[in-house]
């Protein structure tokens, strides 16, 4: 690749003065078939290729979001306690969300607020350090109740899955901030649980709630979509990967939240896409589509 590993996006701002900025903290290279389910491959690989293992070319996207003084981090990347045996598997470079923002000169004793869409390994691996510590010694880590408690469950299907151990430490540290629901953590940025992918994903609504304004215009909002929609490729809403737990729920609910998306003109930031972000929805006769 000839992309930087790191590299931070130019601000954007929303509505009531929320800036937002694209954090490339590494790659990652999840198997393909798994990452479209049910979507036959005559049919996505027309969007994108593979490497000879079968796996697609991903981006770690965070966001680095800043209004009314407070910084906030979106997901964490893989982090630095992954085995090199599951970083070869996986195709993990980088992913560790302290030196990626170091690399492009923020410090990490800065954030204020760290948003993990939900506990899988490419979102939550990162929450801690390789002291075992939490990663971002100020910042409160917002999660959603129901995630925290489906990564404490019995179910066999997430044993060995979840990021139990660091969402433990985190708490222990006394930085864990359990939210239930829809959530505004400061003006303009708010979470909201949208299940499906796993019992307790969110995503991050960026804007303040005012009337709609014109395109590019500062009443502009805009959505992190968590693995709800990891990249562009995955918008047509029926199109649940093998990851998502609870498939039809995820279609429910990214059918609804992609016609607001598109109706209202909501800007998009998709968390594995490696193409530039963010870009917009359109609805036509055959369905949504990426724009812009
Ligand atoms: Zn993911």
């Amino acid at each position: 690749m000839s992309e930087p590993l790191h590299s931070l996006g130019d601000p954007r701002e929303y509505a009531g003065g929320v800036s937002v900025r694209v954090l490339r903290a590494g790659w990652f290279r999840p198997d393909a078939g798994g990452f479209f389910g049910v979507v036959p491959k005559p049919m996505w690989s027309r969007l994108v290729e593979t490497d000879d293992r079968g796996r697609l070319t991903c981006r770690l996207n965070l966001l680095l979001v800043e209004v009314g003084g407070k910084r906030i981090l979106v997901e964490t990347g893989t982090g630095v306690r992954m085995t090199d045996k599951d970083r070869d598997i996986k195709g993990v470079e980088g992913g560790d969300p302290a030196e990626a923002l170091r690399s492009v000169g923020e410090d990490p004793e800065r954030i204020d607020f760290v948003v993990v869409s939900h506990l899988h390994y490419d979102h939550a691996g990162g929450m801690l350090g390789a002291d075992g510590r939490p990663a971002f010694p100020n910042a409160r880590y917002v999660i959603q109740r129901d995630e925290a408690e489906a990564a404490h469950g019995d179910e066999l299907r997430l044993q060995g899955v979840m990021e139990v151990e660091q969402l433990d430490a985190v708490r222990a540290a006394g930085q864990l901030a359990e939210v239930n629901g829809e959530v505004e953590l400061v003006d303009g940025v708010r979470v909201i649980r949208t299940g499906g992918h796993t019992r307790g994903s969110q995503a991050i609504l960026l804007g303040a709630e005012r009337a709609r304004g014109r395109a590019g215009d500062p009443n502009d909002r805009a959505i992190f979509w968590g693995d709800l929609i990891p990249t562009r490729w995955q918008i047509p809403v029926r199109w649940t990967s093998a990851y998502d737990d609870y498939p039809i729920d995820a279609i429910e609910v990214r059918n609804e939240l992609v016609a607001r998306a598109a109706s209202e003109g909501w800007w998009c930031y998709f968390t594995h896409d490696p193409g530039a972000l963010p870009i917009r929805i359109e609805a036509t006769d055959k369905g949504y589509r990426a724009t812009e």
